[in-house]
């Protein structure tokens, strides 16, 4: 089995039916970013760069982050890289002392864009740190916890100056670069149209999308029933954005851990998805799972899907497919 799947590094991602799927890494290390080249992947559709500010008392200066950023791009050969913006707060802890104040409810609070916009500081050095690696490759820019078009506006705004102090200090940098929203708030998912005509692309981040849609936090071992990727209002809410993507001619991808699920992969290919990002670890099983699919067949189970009325029968049409 591990030989089969080594066998199909570096090939394309096809469905049964020919249909190309474009699978992107979520990486931060660089063994994870050379793993990602290595096997094929489309790019990185996720570069979390909370791990440059945790579990240290200091914020890291944009030196550091160039070097961090440059690395990636460079490792990638090419390739587009998808650099997150900071995304501290909630269950990512912070020690830098960046986060303003102790929060009664934090995965509410001021976390992701919030955070940044209210430091613009810090968010500068970390978008000339980008924007400074743009010139080894191509760079996009993807903004956690959006909830409206104003934030995404107010990055670029920053960015936009960023840019022009960068090239007046004698920096190459790219003549343009995407940026894109994560779909993790339901006023996001249910809003991405107007969002849409303000980003370049879209990453539904279905981790946090759950949490916010089913009120239960992604970290309660309590709620682990009700914390449900199977939920229909959830998959409606996908299935909204994909659509949304698709009519106004921008990207989606999905980089939640059930991007990488092979269990998953039916449902999101008939949901539409056609880009999907996870860990490097599960590139080649899901490569494999998507060979045995036939996407035309799948695309027609949508309407099932997104009729049914509880878990329970979304699960009974996956049983089938996966048959189980
Ligand atoms: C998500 O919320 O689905 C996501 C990919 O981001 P993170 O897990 O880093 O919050
Ligand atoms: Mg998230």
């Amino acid at each position: 089995e591990g030989q089969r799947l080594a066998a199909l590094a570096g090939a394309r991602t096809l469905t049964r039916d020919g249909h190309e799927v474009r699978l992107f890494a979520n990486a931060e290390l660089p063994e994870e970013i050379a793993k990602a080249r290595a096997l094929g992947s489309a790019g990185v559709g996720l570069y979390r760069t909370e791990f440059l500010f945790l579990m240290r008392n200091a914020l890291p200066d944009e030196e550091e982050q160039y070097a961090a950023y440059r690395d990636l791009v460079l490792g990638m050969g090419g390739l587009p890289v998808t650099i997150r913006t900071l995304d501290l707060g909630a269950d990512k802890a912070d020690a830098t002392g960046l986060a303003l104040m102790a929060e009664r409810n934090p995965a509410l609070g001021v976390r992701g864009v919030r955070l940044s916009l209210r430091r613009p500081a810090v968010f500068a050095t970390q978008l000339r740190a980008i924007l400074r690696a743009s010139c080894y490759g191509p760079v996009r820019v993807l903004v956690p916890m959006v909830s409206s078009a104003d934030e995404l506006e107010a990055v670029r705004t920053l960015a936009g100056l960023c840019a022009r102090d960068l090239r007046g200090e004698g920096y190459e940098i790219a003549e343009h670069i995407e940026i894109g929203a994560m779909i993790e708030v339901p006023a996001a998912a249910i809003g991405v149209r107007a969002l849409l005509a303000h980003a370049d692309f879209v990453a539904i981040g279905t981790n946090d999308l759950a949490q916010y849609v089913l009120a239960a936090d992604r970290n309660n071992d309590a709620l682990g029933a009700l914390y449900d990727p199977l939920h229909p209002a959830l998959l409606r809410l996908i299935a909204h954005v994909i659509g949304a993507g698709r009519r106004a001619r921008k990207p989606v991808s999905l980089c939640g851990e059930i991007a990488g699920d092979v269990r998953f992969t039916p449902l999101l290919l008939a949901l539409g998805l056609q880009e999907f990002s996870m860990h490097t670890g599960q590139i080649l099983a899901v490569r494999d799972r998507v060979a045995g699919l036939h996407c035309g067949e799948l695309r027609a189970l949508a309407p099932r899907l997104l009729r049914a009325a509880t878990r329970g029968e979304v699960e009974a049409i996956l049983d089938a497919i996966n048959g189980v």
